[in-house]
């Protein structure tokens, strides 16, 4: 039995086909269609689809009406932007995503997963792959469970009825959920919380994704608006958050946010301490160099602008998973994003933190730690929750 899990991303769509044990047996990336257009995008993700029990040795009789009319892929895919690139890229990405999975497989020998590019090489893969069950499609925004989309910024969409377009063309149960929530139902099944009952994810990237699971399913509220732990208000600052608030944790602990504090320091910083600085020697005093991954590199090596700059990241952070602890006793709290590349470095700086923020500080049990799928999170567990979804 297997599963399409898709991840619907501001710039990228990832989509693949996992088993019903979480195995990535083939994945491919599109960009996302400029500027969101929802007749576009859902053109787009039908293509993926396609393309994926294409080159999963499957035939395409799921497909119904589709633009990409299976028999003539090429004049549909050149009306649609950025399917051309994705055209190229399914050979790379099969073979530098997928080879290592596949090798794990049952009949994929290593040779048959080696693509030259041809479309025959593709569907002549000796795989043979069950009927797909469902897909689930990870929205980077809040939706209700008929997949209607409320909002999602990134997209520029607002009460997108996003299931019901995709019912019309895809002849496969689709299911739509937050990404962050995907990837955290990914974590669950797959990765760093195998087994956990009651933990909650959170990605720091350019904003903060989010996802509760609460007794083994997830959670998002009662009308699909609920786990935005980035617009918990955790304490004023000096610039509001895009949902028009002040305070979000978003506008504390994303990278976007610790560029944000790091330009304000060296701005305000007098001029002989941030000459000295090591973070303004590296950025050659151009602020457009700065990113995440400098500022912690910077603070790691003691620069005290870029420390303190991290240290706030932090505070405010701890402040976060502070509340959470204390209202959802979590047995773990994962997190990801670019962000948590930082590492141990920083899950020390949060474990030191933490107890300040929660109320019984002799019961300080949450674990902290990384996430450990990486980009696959969302398609993995995309699929993983189409899965929980159907009564199979
Ligand atoms: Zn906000």
């Amino acid at each position: 039995m297997n599963f399409i899990g898709i991840d619907l991303g501001a710039t990228k769509i990832k989509a693949g086909i996992i088993s019903e044990n979480g195995e990535i047996i083939n994945k491919i990336t599109t960009d996302t269609p400029v500027g969101g257009e929802v007749d576009v995008v859902v053109n787009s993700i039908g293509m993926l689809v396609n393309r994926l029990l294409k080159t999963g040795g499957i035939t395409a009789r799921h497909i119904k009406d589709i633009d990409v009319g299976t028999p003539d892929m090429k004049a549909a895919d050149a009306r649609v932007p950025g399917i051309e690139a994705a055209d190229k890229k399914v050979p790379d990405i099969k073979a530098a995503d997928v080879e290592k999975q596949n090798t794990e497989v049952a009949g994929v020998r290593r040779s048959d997963t080696r693509n030259t590019g041809k479309s025959s090489d593709i569907e002549n893969i000796n795989v043979e792959i069950p009927d797909i069950k469902g897909i689930g499609i990870g929205i980077p925004g809040a939706c209700n469970d008929e997949g209607l989309v409320y909002y999602a910024p990134n997209l520029f969409w607002n009460n997108v009825p996003l299931g019901e377009l995709l019912k019309e063309k895809i002849d496969i149960p689709v299911f739509i959920e937050n990404d962050a929530t995907m990837a955290t139902v990914g974590e669950v099944a797959c990765g760093v919380a195998r087994g956990v009952s009651n933990c909650v994810l959170i990605t720091l990237g350019t904003g903060i994704g989010s996802g509760i699971i609460i007794n083994n399913d997830v959670y998002s509220g009662s009308h699909g608006i609920g786990s935005e732990i980035g617009h918990m208000i955790v304490g004023e600052n000096f610039y509001n958050c895009n949902c028009g608030n002040n305070g979000c944790l978003e506008t504390f602990s994303s990278a976007t946010a610790l560029i944000k504090y790091t330009k304000k320091l060296l701005k305000d910083t007098d001029n002989n301490s941030v000459y000295d600085s090591l973070i303004f020697k590296k950025i050659n005093g151009g602020t457009g160099l700065l990113d995440g991954k400098l500022i912690f590199d910077c603070a790691k090596k003691g620069d005290p602008i870029a420390t303190k700059a991290v240290d706030r990241l932090v505070k405010y952070l701890a402040i976060g998973i502070g509340n959470i602890i204390n209202i959802l006793d979590p047995e773990m709290i994962i997190i990801g994003g670019g962000i948590s590349k930082a590492g141990d470095y920083l899950i020390d700086k949060l474990n030191k933190e933490i107890p300040r923020n929660i109320w019984l500080k002799s019961m300080n049990l949450t674990k902290i730690v990384r996430a450990s799928l990486g980009n696959n999170a969302g398609i993995i567990g995309s699929a993983v929750y189409a899965g929980s979804r159907l009564d199979l």
